[in-house]
């Protein structure tokens, strides 16, 4: 296939860290701007294994990558077992399909791939010199080894990764509930010990699920995509349209902040929190180093990259999983509500209202929910149609939380 956008920077050249280079240097792809499958994810002791000890140690899961900038028809084959395949293109939203291979070579049916939540950069030059993101999708994998792509007419594949997320090798820790904000007064709600506290019980730490901080940052340290904090203004749920029935929801959390960190080149995940069906809430986008997710020491929010155009003060929360026909579960929906009215209670937002949203970047002015779903910020299906009927019952048992 003929692709005419501009390929992806190369690992190297988006000035990921010298390790890294070494590895792909010493392949002969980091500057030859060339699929990357036949260099990356080697079984024994691949660049993730090596690459990883310098920043969090042999606690981080051996994450495998097989990148290939403007991908054709052909079967692309990996040497590791792929978790999911990440896809971005420009044209029909549903106008991509993939059969995926075992390891002896044989392909299983084709499935058609749904466009998945189209969070983005607010200051992102899009590869496709458009308006609006293009279609991203995370497929995942089951262990496949390969995988092949049909299109339509008018579609244009810009990249496609292969992820093997690895496997989390120790117990996970969470986040105490109520850790103290250097600003938060000491009567302010969502203090420890109260029903809204925050974080809430549980939350697991981007270290334990597996975060390795080395792809924030370029090749001399710096973060790739600096954090920005900014006044909350509103909380915005959105689905991550990959399946419901998730036998490793961290692996998922892995391989998307693998698609957004390094193949759509962010930086970080987009998201700030993300919720999985058994209602386990993971930290999402890095925002310092003194334990309170999320926030900095004055209370303000860092800026994800969720709500194209409306990401500065908005806070995004993504429900893992497809929820256009299925609806959250009972967990996931109880750990929504607690998160969603600990934010509010933090933030002096009262969920059941509406708020004028002032681009801090812009200075335009936009009316939506204090607590709602991304389609209420811009023309997507995402929180999906299941998730977004549930907001109404969502905030208002937030709101009782906070009173
Ligand atoms: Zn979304």
């Amino acid at each position: 296939m003929n692709n005419t956008y501009p390929r992806p920077r190369t690992q190297a050249e988006r000035g990921l860290p010298a390790s890294r280079r070494r590895f792909l240097a010493a392949l002969g792809t980091a500057t030859a701007g060339v699929p990357l499958l036949a260099a990356c994810g080697t079984d024994a002791g691949g660049p993730a294994a090596s690459d990883h000890r310098g920043s969090m140690g042999d606690a981080l899961p051996r994450v495998r990558v097989s990148q290939e900038a403007s991908p054709g028809h052909e079967v692309k084959r990996t040497s590791f077992p792929i978790t999911a395949v990440g896809l971005t293109w420009t044209g029909s939203p549903r106008g991509v399909r993939l059969r995926l291979f075992d390891r002896s070579g044989k392909p299983g049916a084709w499935q058609n791939v749904t466009a998945g939540c189209p969070c983005g950069k607010d200051t992102e030059t899009l590869r496709a010199k458009s308006t609006t993101p293009p279609n991203r999708a995370l497929v995942p994998a089951h262990g496949s080894y390969g995988y092949q792509l049909d299109v339509d007419a008018g579609v244009k594949v810009i990249e496609a990764i292969a992820i093997d997320a690895g496997h989390l090798g120790r117990k996970r820790r969470t986040a105490p509930s109520g850790t103290p904000s250097k600003s938060a007064p000491a009567t302010a709600p969502g203090a420890s010990g109260s029903a809204v506290a925050f974080p809430p019980p549980g939350l697991v730490l981007r270290a334990d699920w597996g975060a390795d901080e080395a792809k924030r940052l370029t090749a001399d340290g710096r973060e790739s995509s600096p954090t920005r904090f900014t006044r909350v203004q509103a909380i915005t749920v959105h689905h991550t349209a990959t399946p419901v029935d998730d036998p490793d929801p961290a692996a998922t959390v892995r391989a998307i902040y693998e698609q957004h960190a390094v193949s759509n080149d962010w930086g970080d995940i987009g998201y700030n929190f993300l919720i999985d069906r058994q209602g386990v809430i993971y930290e999402g986008r890095y925002s310092g180093t003194d334990g309170i997710p999320a926030h900095n020491a004055d209370g303000e929010v860092v800026t994800g990259f969720h709500t194209f155009g409306f990401n500065p003060g908005n806070i995004g929360i993504a429900l893992l999983g497809d929820l256009g026909k299925q609806k959250p579960s009972s967990r996931m929906r109880d750990s929504l509500v607690r998160l969603t009215a600990s934010l509010a209670a933090r933030h002096e937002l009262d969920p059941l209202a509406g708020v004028t949203y002032l681009s801090p970047t812009s200075g335009k002015t936009t009316d939506g929910p204090a607590l709602g779903g991304h389609r209420d910020w811009t023309s997507t299906e995402c929180p999906g149609s299941a998730a977004y009927l549930d907001l109404p019952d969502v905030r208002e048992r937030a709101a009782q939380l906070t009173r």
